[in-house]
């Protein structure tokens, strides 16, 4: 890893998914996580997540690496500029996802599964679990399985493969929601980790990575706060270190849904189709995270300092249409 005077130096990412165009909500996500690299002098790294294609949108990654640099934001290691802990297009690092797969399996720590989600959901259906969860009776005996995980591949179209979770609780410290835990076993069950397409799952691509590119730090939207147990419980089985967890506050839009794609004007590409100042959109956003008290138009780098001392806001941002005027 990276050493500066002796020190362990701060990497930290903003992994977008390219299902589409920047929102103010990931705009935001972006902004935090730059934040917190840049007052440290960290490496800032862009990882394109691009495990899941039919869910890609084309052109999206162009766009939103015009929309980040649009807003002033920068990286020392990503898709556009190479760096040494690559690729950093997920959709390149199959390699590595298969190997991982492989060495969950020698350690018994992976299954393959057939239970489909309607299935689940109708098992689930008089519990307060959620359609998804995956019931340990369900798992097969580890001991008395024949030699699947000798043959992964051929698993790819009737199995799911998913993750053996622990009744231990997961715990992490939350930089600014304090101490989290949640045991797997009562929450989702055993997840899964190569979908029966053979597509890899966010859960394991997140965690291979944030391990494997040394990210001392995952700043992003607390709506994914309840992934970090998974991707924790996959680290830890890995012996990967992990990264420091923060959780920033997530843009909701008046009904208190996640802004949607609906909402086309907020899109970042749609303000500065429409001129607005880039620096409008920054000030707007540093000022509802709560890292200046009231709204000013200022860039990226004009915020380092009052990030340092902020108390980031951890719960939602509503977003109410008189406020958006500042946007024009
Ligand atoms: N790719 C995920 C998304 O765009 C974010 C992953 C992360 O930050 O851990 O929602």
């Amino acid at each position: 890893m990276d050493t500066k005077q002796g020190q362990t130096r701060a990497r930290g990412r903003f992994a977008p998914s390219p299902t589409g165009s920047l929102h103010l909500g990931s705009a935001l996500s972006a902004l935090l996580a730059w934040l917190s690299i840049r007052s440290k002098n960290g490496t800032f790294i862009l990882r394109i997540e691009d495990v899941d294609p039919p869910r890609e949108v084309t052109g999206a990654v162009p766009g939103i690496i015009e929309d980040l640099h649009w807003l002033g934001l920068d990286w020392d290691e990503g898709p556009d500029i190479g760096g040494p802990y690559g690729p950093y297009f997920q959709s390149g690092r199959h390699d590595i996802y298969a190997d991982t797969i492989r060495r969950l399996a020698r350690q018994r720590l992976i299954f393959p599964s057939t239970a489909s989600r309607s299935e689940l959901a109708e098992l689930n259906i008089d519990s307060q679990r959620s359609a998804t969860f995956f019931p340990k009776k369900l798992r097969p005996d580890r001991n008395t399985e024949p030699g699947w995980y000798q043959e992964l591949d051929k698993l790819v179209g009737s199995h799911a493969l998913r993750f053996v979770v622990s009744e231990d609780p997961i715990t992490f410290i939350d930089r600014w929601s304090g101490p989290q835990s949640s045991v797997l076993a009562d929450v989702c069950g055993d997840f899964v980790v190569r979908r029966k397409d053979g597509l890899y799952a966010y859960q394991l691509a997140v965690a291979v990575d944030d391990g494997l590119m040394e990210m001392t730090e995952v700043v992003r939207g607390r709506d994914l706060a309840s992934s970090t147990f998974q991707q924790c419980a996959v680290m830890d089985s890995l012996g990967l270190g992990r990264p420091e967890y923060a959780h920033g506050p997530v843009i909701c839009d008046e009904n208190g849904g996640k802004l949607s794609k609906s909402r086309q004007s907020l899109m970042i590409c749609s303000l500065r189709e429409a001129g607005v100042d880039p620096r409008k959109i920054v000030g707007f956003l540093a000022a509802q995270a709560g890292i200046i008290p009231e709204y000013e138009i200022l860039s990226p780098g004009e915020l380092i300092k009052s990030y340092k001392n902020a108390s980031i806001r951890v719960n939602d941002i509503i977003l109410r249409d008189p406020e958006l005027d500042v946007l024009q």
